[in-house]
């Protein structure tokens, strides 16, 4: 079966024709499907239309939140409430078209865990467009994981990707990077992109600094979430280094000319190296001890889920019984 996700931050004027257009979408397929609206604190009327929706037909369900969580927040709540092996998230402006779930469904069915979508012609204005470009080139060179459009609308995933990735705040956009992390596959498909007809955007020019913090706090937490030490305490010692050999250098020429009497004396209180060589050593005791610190987080609390993934396993052989799980 397919769920589909559709997060809904006030777009009444969509929700009936997305619908519509994905039970027909589905029928002629023969896809058994669900449709879960997440109300992500709408003002206008779109929980009243879900209700309505919910009411007349039995595959769509609704959620309400309290007040607007975000785009992440609808979406787990979605992912949760999820009965399908297969998961699609679609965008509830109608500029994802639901006549792409076929495709996806498709490379579902060749194997692969993600399938993400490519608005290969984008109809949206030039200011998302050319900056979304930069953010996937630097996504694909920090991840390892070469997309054109990572946040895409539409994309379909595996229930396992979902009960396995953790996103919130506006780590939506990462869903594709942090199912590869795990050892996902992905692949992606093109899609055709509308423009929007109702409502207006919900994200403006804050999405920039906020997705380029979020890339780091993704390529972080991917890459050394499991050990913070190896990047904290790698800089820190680097910069202790640093300190040190400044140091050193001038503890050589300070005996040289005070005992050695190799050169006449002059004072190195005033040299600008150890200036430096003191904000290297603090710099890198600091950055050590706050790896330490990171390390010592995880070590006690980071361990509420499984560091590793798995594909598959053989069964047991008859009457052994599994060890059980070392708390
Ligand atoms: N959305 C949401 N909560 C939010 C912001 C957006 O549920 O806080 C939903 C919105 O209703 C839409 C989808 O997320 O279904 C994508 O939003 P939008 O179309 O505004 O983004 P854009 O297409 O401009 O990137
Ligand atoms: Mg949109």
């Amino acid at each position: 079966m397919l769920s589909i996700i559709v997060p809904v931050f006030d777009e009444q004027e969509s929700l009936a024709e997305l619908y519509r257009q994905v039970d027909a979408v589905c029928k002629e397929n023969s896809i058994d499907y669900e449709l879960i609206f997440i109300d992500d604190g709408s003002k206008d009327k779109s929980w009243e239309i879900i209700q309505q929706l919910s009411h007349e037909n039995q595959q769509v369900t609704g959620i309400r939140f309290r007040r607007n969580f975000g785009k992440a927040a609808a979406l787990t709540a979605g992912m949760k409430a999820a009965a399908g092996e297969c998961l699609m998230m679609m965008d509830a402006d109608l500029q994802d078209d639901p006549a792409e779930i076929p495709q996806f469904i498709e490379k579902f069915r060749e194997g692969f865990d993600v399938v993400n979508g490519w608005k290969e012609r984008r109809l949206d204005p030039w200011h998302k467009v050319y900056p979304s470009k930069v953010f996937n080139w630097m996504i694909g060179r920090l991840s390892g994981l070469k997309l054109h459009d990572h946040n895409c609308g539409i994309k379909l995933f595996h229930r396992d990707v979902a009960a396995e990735i953790r996103i919130y705040g506006e780590l939506h956009r990462f869903i594709a990077v942090l199912a590869y992390a795990r050892g996902f596959k992905i692949t992606e498909v093109p899609v055709h992109h509308r423009s929007r007809e109702f409502g207006h955007s919900k994200y403006g020019v804050k999405r920039f600094l906020r997705g380029f913090l979020d890339l780091l706090t993704v390529t972080f937490l991917t890459g050394y979430g499991q050990r913070p030490h190896h990047i904290l305490g790698g800089i820190g010692l680097f910069f202790f280094g640093l300190g040190a050999i400044g140091f050193t250098y001038l503890s050589i020429l300070w005996c040289s000319m005070n005992i050695l009497h190799l050169f006449p004396a002059s004072p190195i209180g005033s040299r600008p190296l150890l200036a430096y060589s003191t904000a290297a050593t603090i710099l890198g005791a600091q950055a050590m001890s706050i790896g330490l610190l990171a390390e010592m987080i995880v070590a006690y609390n980071g361990r509420d889920r499984d560091t590793y993934s798995v594909s598959e396993r053989t069964d047991l052989p008859t009457g052994s019984k599994p060890v059980s799980r070392i708390e």
